[in-house]
């Protein structure tokens, strides 16, 4: 196992298992800072206070807005400086305790989540990562009192997820300032935020031309130029608000250029990669209590005589639930070490977290829905609601489609490095017929060699998934070089493959992390102090690897051809384009005449 071992996921790809990253398990908070857990204990008991009576999420979903006396106690009791330095007012918190009391406020109010994860979690943090030691002072005390809310601007309606193509220009002018022009939509806080982060296309030398590269700027909302247009109406998360803003010839002063210029897709990327990981702790959270939620009526509802908890398709959905979460729980818990570490490399593993632990809050509100059957769908039961807002948590930060790519294309970078030899000699494939399968082979054996085992000493229990999670590493790492092999350069476009590689990548670091997790417990309490989380790890562990086996089945379906032939028929027709089965000659619904 190499000792350079940047990234976990990364690792999988080519094959090693860079366990050192995961185990041991990380301590808990209050064993490892007593002092931070009573500031976590402080703010979580201010929000139980603030929970009787101020925070109405009914009344914020219907009103579609976040009264101001609530963003006043958010302020008043510390709950806007959380991830905002001591040194300028705010709490510090390590990436551990602002995930966990995060997690408390999202899954209290899902809207109010929203508000604090942009302030604190993109806004502020923008600046805490990038600023000046003067923007740091100018900007940081204000924004930890609360004083005003911070926001993050950087999608445009022409350019979401392919961002660093943003068309907003920034212009310099003689005098060291800047002229903003751009268009942003959907910007959380925009409305209301004293201090923006926000990002523009500048013009920067490249081998002796000028191109356009993002650059990271702070604004205010009293730059002459700023423009709030409009806020938006939205499925959930309705008491948070988003704002459409314009730069009319905004004037920006030198000193409020963030980073270096030019050097603003970075900045965006690494605000983001720390976002994601609050992103995950308030889908955890929230589908802790979705699972509360569950028991609650299915204990109280009875049907057929017997409450419906007693049925085991009831049991299924619970089952699920709890082991996902003791999961996701496992992944923040070696996520926020990750983030916690200098220079610690966290981008993939946040990715996944993300993408897990948003499509496990979104199971667990449909479930909840379900299971409360007609109450999950009307008012005043919250259920409805809570679906609503777990929706956007697989669009924004990132789409989960866009983090699946994100986590494929790096991973099989390794690989493809490694590689590299052959794919040259790939590109002549007739010349080198003679020659190839052998240098294929040999270069194979040389370079990539064995994959690795897990080094630490598993407990017994855990050895039979260990030996599964090994083997699984070697197909992953199989299945990445057969794609590359294949498409080489063009494994870009090969979506569907990326995909599936990143869905086997995702179950393998959810499984590693609750290898970690129940090794810890089962150091500290033995088997028998951790029965429960024992099952749990091995519900997930199972589950996870059939799940595994699935994706790699379909590595290089002869299927995805079909899939490519019928997408391209509907585009072609523009929807279905068959008769309905019912009355054939009768046209559905299409305007164009279509069928
Ligand atoms: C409620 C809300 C709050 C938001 N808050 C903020 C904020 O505070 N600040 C901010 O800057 N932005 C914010 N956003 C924007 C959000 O981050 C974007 O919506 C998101 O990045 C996706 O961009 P898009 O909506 O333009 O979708 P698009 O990029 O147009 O994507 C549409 C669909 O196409 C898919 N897709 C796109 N490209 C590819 C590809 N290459 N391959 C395969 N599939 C692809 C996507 O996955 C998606 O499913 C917010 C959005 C919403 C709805």
């Amino acid at each position: 196992m190499s000792d350079d071992a940047p990234s976990f996921v990364r690792g999988i790809f080519a094959g090693a298992i860079h366990d050192s990253l995961l185990f041991p398990f990380p301590a808990s908070l209050d064993e490892r800072d007593p002092e931070e857990t009573r500031t976590v204990r402080h703010l979580l008991s201010e929000l139980e206070r603030m929970s009787r009576g101020l925070i109405d999420s009914a009344r914020f979903d219907e009103e579609e807005t976040i009264p101001e006396e609530v963003i006043r106690a958010l302020a008043d009791t510390g709950w806007l400086g959380l991830s905002i330095p001591k040194e300028y007012g705010g709490l510090g918190l390590s990436p551990a305790a602002y995930s966990h009391v995060f997690g408390a406020l999202s899954s209290l109010d899902a809207s109010l989540g929203v508000l604090v994860a942009v302030h604190c979690g993109l806004g502020s943090k923008a600046i805490v990562l990038f600023g000046t030691d003067e923007q740091k002072s100018r900007y940081l005390p204000m924004l930890a009192r609360g004083e005003t809310l911070a926001a993050y601007a950087l999608t445009e309606p022409e350019t979401g997820s392919d961002a660093q193509h943003i068309v907003s220009q920034a212009q310099p002018n003689d005098d060291g300032s800047w002229t903003l022009t751009g268009h942003k939509h959907w910007i959380g806080n925009g409305h209301r935020a004293g201090v923006i982060a926000t990002f523009a296309q500048t013009p920067v030398e490249k081998d002796g031309k000028t191109v356009l590269r993002p650059t990271a700027f702070i604004i205010r909302p009293d730059m002459p130029g700023f423009k709030v247009v409009s806020t938006v109406r939205k499925m959930g998360i309705r008491g948070s608000t988003q704002a459409e803003l314009v730069y009319d010839e905004m004037r920006v002063p030198g000193d409020h250029v963030l980073g270096t210029v030019g050097k603003g897709f970075g900045v965006a990327v690494q605000v983001l990669n720390a976002g994601r990981m609050t992103l995950a702790a308030g889908c955890t959270s929230g589908t802790r209590k979705f699972l509360k939620q569950m028991v609650e009526f299915a204990e109280s509802r009875v049907q057929f005589g017997r409450p419906i908890a007693d049925y085991e398709i009831t049991q299924r959905k619970l089952a699920r639930t709890a082991s996902d979460l003791y999961a996701a729980d496992a992944m923040l818990g070696v996520l926020t070490q990750l983030a916690d570490a200098e220079g610690g490399e966290y981008a993939l593993e946040a990715a996944c977290c993300k993408v897990f632990a948003s499509e496990m809050v979104w199971r667990a509100a449909d479930e909840m829905v379900q299971i409360a059957g007609g109450r999950g769908f009307v008012k005043p039961y919250p259920y409805e609601r809570q679906l609503r807002d777990s929706r956007i948590n697989r669009i924004f930060e990132g789409t989960n489609d866009i983090l699946r790519l994100f986590i494929a294309l790096n991973g099989i970078q390794g690989p493809a490095e490694e590689l590299k030899e052959l794919g040259l000699a790939l590109k002549r494939p007739l010349k080198n017929l003679g020659l190839l399968s052998e240098y294929a082979a040999s270069r194979l054996a040389r370079t990539l060699g064995d994959t690795s085992t897990i080094d630490v000493e598993l407990h017994e229990r855990l050895q039979a998934h260990a030996k599964y999670f090994e083997k699984h590493v070697a197909e992953l790492k199989d299945g990445a070089e057969k794609v590359i092999r294949e498409y080489r350069k063009d494994v870009v476009d090969r979506q569907m493959e990326l995909e599936r590689l990143s869905d086997m990548a995702i179950e393998m670091f959810a499984t590693a992390c609750v290898l970690a997790r129940t090794q810890k417990l089962l150091e500290e309490n033995g088997e028998d102090g951790c029965a429960r989380e024992l099952a749990l790890c091995d519900l997930f562990v199972v589950d996870s690897g059939r799940r595994f086996r699935a994706s790699r089945g379909a590595l290089q379906s002869w299927q995805d051809d079909g899939r490519r032939a019928v997408a391209r028929a509907v585009r072609e027709d523009g929807g279905y384009g068959v008769a309905s089965a019912l009355l054939p000659d009768e046209i559905p619904a299409n305007v164009d005449g279509k069928r």
